[in-house]
C-alpha cells in the first residue's frame, strides 16, 4: 500500500477516519493551523502512520496578541522532537485584503520562518489569493528555506518556475480532480517535486466540500497519472517517497 496525504487536519475529523485511512494509505501528515488545536494534534502524532506539523494559519493569527504567539513559538520549540515541520503558516489575501492585514501576515510569517530555520524543519506554506503565492516566494527569498512545502499550490506558471528553482515542494490538492486549471501546471512539474494532499476535511473533490478524506489522494493520483501517462500506483509510490523526503519521515 502506497501514498501519503501530505496535508490534512485530523483533529477536525472523526476518529474512525484514522482507522479507515490505515486501510488505504501508508501515512498522513496532520497539520495544526491554530494554537487551540496544538495539543490535540500532538496527541494524534505517532510518527509511524501519523506525522505532524505545528503552525498558525494566517486566518487564525489575527486573533492572537503577539504575546500568545511568542508563547506558542516556545511551545513548538519544546515539542521539536515530535513534529516533522513548521506550518501551516503564510499569507492569505482572501481573508486579508487590507494592506495593514497583509503586512501583519508577513510579520507573523517571518517569525515562523525564523523558527523553522532554528529547528531545522521544513516550512509548510499557506498562500491563497491573487499574488499570495508570488509574495510568499518573495518573502522566502534569501531565507535559505530550501525544502519548503508550498501547500495547495495554486500559483501561476511563473510562480511554479520560481518555486522549483528555489527547491520547494509543490503540493497539489484534491481540487485538481475537479478544476481544469491545474493540468497545465502539473505537466510542467517534475514528478520528483510533487506531493499529494487533501486538506481534509475540507476541499473534497466530490459532493459536499467539507467531506474530504485522506485517501482521496488516490483520486489525485489517478488524475495525475492520466496527465503524465503513468499508472496511479506508480504516482502514489513516487509521491510517497517525495513526502518522506520532504518531511524527513
Ligand atoms: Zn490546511
Amino acid at each position: 500500500m502506497h501514498g501519503i496525504d501530505s496535508h490534512c487536519h485530523l483533529e477536525k475529523m472523526e476518529e474512525g477516519i484514522i482507522q479507515e485511512a490505515k486501510k488505504h494509505l501508508a501515512g498522513v501528515v496532520t497539520i495544526c493551523a491554530d494554537i487551540g488545536d496544538a495539543k490535540r494534534t500532538l496527541s494524534l502524532i505517532d510518527n509511524k502512520f501519523i506525522f505532524g506539523a505545528l503552525g498558525l494559519h494566517p486566518e487564525s493569527a489575527g486573533k492572537y496578541p503577539q504575546k500568545a504567539i511568542d508563547q506558542y513559538i516556545q511551545f513548538i520549540f519544546s515539542n521539536r522532537k515530535k513534529i516533522s515541520a513548521v506550518g501551516e503558516v503564510g499569507v492569505d489575501y482572501i481573508w486579508h485584503k487590507k494592506k495593514d492585514e497583509q503586512e501583519r501576515d508577513e510579520e507573523v510569517f517571518r517569525q515562523f520562518i525564523e523558527l523553522s530555520k532554528e529547528l531545522k524543519l521544513p516550512l509548510v506554506i499557506h498562500s491563497r489569493g491573487d499574488s499570495a503565492v508570488h509574495d510568499a516566494i518573495r518573502i522566502l527569498t534569501g531565507e535559505d528555506c530550501k525544502g519548503s512545502i508550498l501547500h495547495f499550490f495554486s500559483g501561476t506558471e511563473q510562480d511554479l518556475k520560481d518555486a522549483l528553482e528555489s527547491g520547494y515542494w509543490i503540493a497539489y490538492n484534491t481540487v485538481i480532480c475537479k478544476s481544469k486549471k491545474y493540468a497545465p501546471l502539473i505537466e510542467k512539474t517534475p514528478l520528483e517535486s510533487i506531493l499529494l494532499e487533501t486538506d481534509a476535511p475540507w476541499c473534497s473533490p466530490f459532493g459536499n466540500e467539507k467531506d474530504n478524506v485522506p485517501w482521496n489522494i488516490i483520486e489525485s493520483a489517478k488524475k495525475i497519472g492520466g496527465i503524465l501517462g503513468m499508472a496511479k500506483d506508480e504516482v502514489l509510490k513516487r509521491t510517497e517517497e517525495n513526502a518522506r523526503k520532504a518531511y524527513g519521515v
